[in-house]
């Protein structure tokens, strides 16, 4: 079974999962999830957690309802709910003889290469020693700018970084639907999902409202992460007993498969990037030059949307705004709007120094 072939296994745990309607943590379920995760590591895979819950276990513990909450209150519940939510992990894995840390991450630490590659390096020290991390979003101190907000495109941006071989998104259903189950009979349910089209995109607009917080658009932009950096990933309905069993054992899900071409892990963390910062808008020519694996240079450029520093991650645009690349930009928005449209030998003299020749450089670019 294809499953067989996975290693290193990033699991995402939602918290409709973790927890019921009334905001209790379910704990038979994570007794038998526990099961699942025990018979992961017999088979010498390597799992990594990453779990929602710190918010609904903080309101269940304060007694206050999750929906009256500005966001810096959510903060505080947050730190008072994250220790409630590994409590609850601790006590049931050290039952089954799981040992646990707890990573906490912001944006910060996946977006910035420095600290990823450290992030990755602590990741696969604790997988040596055989723990099971559980990641979350440090809510505590990420604001609305600096936010990842769901934990589906974390988890895809972890699997990334870790180059997980698959990353499963327990949710609350089955999977990918073409429309609404609940309204539309003739609905049909997709097992496999090789390219991330304009069908795919169409049927996660018309299915939004039927999926839980995250939604099936923050699904779909962690499989587009997942694609490109060579790891399959599942949704997976996760309101079931066993549901890794139950994967293992084919049951429905949804498979996305990963793109034939590995990149390499630095084009690969170039291409996830969550946040980028701004935007460039090219001609057709310079659109073909990066088809064909060229930089892009200044002369190509029409125009910038954004405010960005150097090295900044920017998403390239072609005529008709639609994205043909990513990349770290060798100057920032200020120097682009000066330079753009010029020959790269006129650089200096605009800017009044030397610098490079191109808005970015082909090592640092890649195309989608
Ligand atoms: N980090 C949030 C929490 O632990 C959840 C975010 C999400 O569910 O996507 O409550």
């Amino acid at each position: 079974m294809f499953f067989n072939n996975f290693k290193k296994i990033v699991i995402k745990i939602g918290s409709s999962t973790l927890v019921d309607k009334t905001g209790k943590p379910k704990k038979i379920w994570l007794e038998d999830f526990a099961k699942d995760i025990k018979f992961l590591i017999g088979k010498k895979k390597q799992v990594v957690i990453v779990s929602s819950g710190a918010i609904a276990m903080g309101c269940e513990y304060l007694k206050i309802n999750k929906k009256n909450l500005k966001v810096d209150e959510s903060q505080a519940v947050a730190s008072i709910g994250q220790i409630k939510l590994m409590d609850f992990y601790k006590k049931i894995f050290d039952k089954n003889k799981i040992k646990i840390s707890q990573i906490l991450l912001t944006l910060d630490d996946t977006e910035q290469r420095r600290r990823s590659i450290n992030a990755r390096r602590t990741v696969d020290n604790l997988l040596k020693m055989g723990i099971v991390p559980i990641v979350n979003e440090n809510d505590t101190t990420a604001t609305t700018e600096i936010k990842y907000g769901d934990n589906d495109r974390l988890a895809a941006r972890v699997s990334q970084i870790i180059s997980a071989d698959c990353l499963i998104l327990l949710s609350d259903v089955d999977g990918l639907y073409t429309d609404n189950p609940k309204k539309n009979k003739k609905t049909k349910f997709i097992k496999i999902v090789n390219e991330i089209d304009e069908n795919i995109k169409r049927y996660a607009t018309k299915t939004e409202n039927f999926y839980g917080s995250g939604g099936m658009k923050t699904k779909i932009d962690a499989a587009k992460i997942c694609q490109l950096s060579g790891c399959h990933m599942i949704i997976a309905n996760g309101n079931v007993k066993k549901p890794i069993s139950k994967i293992i054992n084919n049951k429905k899900f949804t498979l996305f498969l990963p793109k034939v071409s590995k990149l390499d892990a630095r084009k690969q963390w170039i291409i996830g990037s969550i946040a980028p910062k701004g935007e460039v808008i090219i001609d057709n020519g310079a659109e073909n030059a990066i088809k064909n694996g060229k930089s892009l240079l200044p002369a190509g450029v029409k125009k910038i949307n954004g405010t960005f520093e150097k090295g900044d991650h920017i998403l390239v645009k072609n005529q008709d705004s639609v994205e043909c690349a990513r990349g770290l930009t060798s100057f920032s928005s200020l120097e682009i709007e000066k330079i753009k449209g010029c020959h790269s030998s006129k650089i200096k003299n605009i800017l009044g120094y030397s610098s490079r020749e191109e808005i970015i450089h082909k090592d640092d670019l890649v195309k989608v």
